[in-house]
């Protein structure tokens, strides 16, 4: 199966035989090196500078999402929540869950967050934290996200950025943009199996860590810390994850995340044109296209389910959309190992049996590997 959902993604050889490792236990030397090694990567991944925790948390990037939320803002602290998508709602949910004092900023799905309403919105009362989702994965959105911080700097509250579907396949940094703390999941950009939540936590935001009150156990920071900075015991870490992680991490910086940057929207710019010549219609604005979730709404006369089934049953697993964008789309995977021209070559060949039309593999060759002169 040809993974191009937008996460999980397919992992690199390497990785797999990373997972195959002998057992170890959590605070084996061995596993206790890697952790050490993974934060150094992590450092180069997020630029969260001097004093930032640096670690992984063993749950799914949603974990890192309430993590953020609850570790930055005590209840009754004022939260301001930016929301687009189904992922911006999933922070309300959080908020709502803690009885957290938040308000909701939102911007139509498919279109970005304008940062004049976030500078009318903080004009307008004190907050405690503010936060972004980089990329929203459910309409293929990218937010201007630097643009923001600044206005949040100025604000003095804490900003918290979802960056699931962008760390590790553009370059971060935390320091020049004003980010307090960033998360993503191993599963998306990093190419790594899920089950781990990396994050950085600036200097400035771990201040609070060990003196606000933190509404949960697994989620409190400063427990993770206990862990990745005083090797101590936390919980029992999933070992193999840490050792698939840190070889997803080596790779992923060894090419380089501005290498990794241009791969990624080199292909989604070929994969869109192709698809615009058959009748397939972008979703998000065209100034703020998300280079690793690329969203199309299908031609007249096919379905985005049928279209999807049929990609399936010839080994290609795409995703539909999700949230308000239901029904209506596909949603491609590219990140990571999704962005391989090998891959979408085999998915322009199924899908060309499924629409029944000739030539696509051909045609999207025709894209990637101009004819030499
Ligand atoms: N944030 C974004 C932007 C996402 O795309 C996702 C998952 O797709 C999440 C958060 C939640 O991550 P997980 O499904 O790993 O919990």
């Amino acid at each position: 199966m040809v993974l191009l959902t937008p996460g999980p993604t397919p992992i690199h050889p390497l990785v797999q035989a990373a997972l195959a490792k002998p057992m170890r236990g959590h605070l084996d030397p061995e596993t206790l090196a890697t952790n050490r090694r993974i934060r150094g990567y992590l450092e180069a991944l997020f630029g969260a500078g001097e004093g930032a925790l640096l670690a992984a948390m063993p749950g799914s990037g949603s974990l890192g999402m309430e993590a953020g939320l609850t570790n930055l803002a005590s209840q009754g602290d004022a939260v301001l929540l930016l929301v687009n998508g189904t992922f911006g709602e999933r922070m309300v949910e959080i908020a709502h869950a803690y009885g957290m004092r938040y308000t909701v900023l939102r911007a139509e799905p498919g279109q970005p967050i304008d940062p004049e309403a976030v500078r009318r919105a903080l004009a307008e009362r004190r907050y405690q934290l503010v936060t972004l989702v980089h990329g929203e994965t459910s309409t293929g959105v990218i937010n201007p996200a630097a643009e923001i911080a600044a206005l949040v700097r100025e604000h003095g509250a804490y900003f918290m950025l979802d960056a699931v579907t962008t760390a590790g396949m553009m370059p971060l940094s935390m320091t020049a943009m004003g980010v307090d703390y960033a998360y993503t999941g191993s599963q998306k950009c990093l190419s790594a199996p899920p089950g781990l939540a990396p994050f950085a936590l600036s200097r400035r935001g771990r201040e609070r860590l060990g003196k606000a009150h933190v509404p949960g156990w697994y989620s409190d920071l400063a427990r993770v810390a206990v862990y990745w900075e005083q090797e101590g015991y936390f919980c029992t870490s999933p070992v193999l994850l840490h050792f698939a992680l840190e070889e997803a991490l080596r790779l992923a910086l060894e090419e380089g995340l501005e290498k990794r940057y241009q791969r990624a929207k080199r292909l989604y710019g070929q994969v869109l044109g192709l698809l615009e010549e058959l009748g397939f219609r972008a979703y998000a604005a065209p100034e703020a296209r998300l280079p690793t979730v690329l969203t199309v709404r299908p031609p007249e006369g096919f379905s985005e389910a049928d279209l999807r089934k049929g990609l399936y049953q010839r080994g290609v697993s795409v995703a539909g959309g999700i949230g308000p964008t239901a029904g209506q789309m596909l949603r491609l995977g590219l990140m990571g190992e999704s962005a391989r021209e090998e891959h979408y070559r085999v998915f322009f060949r199924a899908l060309g049996e499924v629409m029944g039309k000739n030539g696509l593999e051909e045609a999207f060759l025709e894209r990637t590997q101009p004819a030499a002169v």
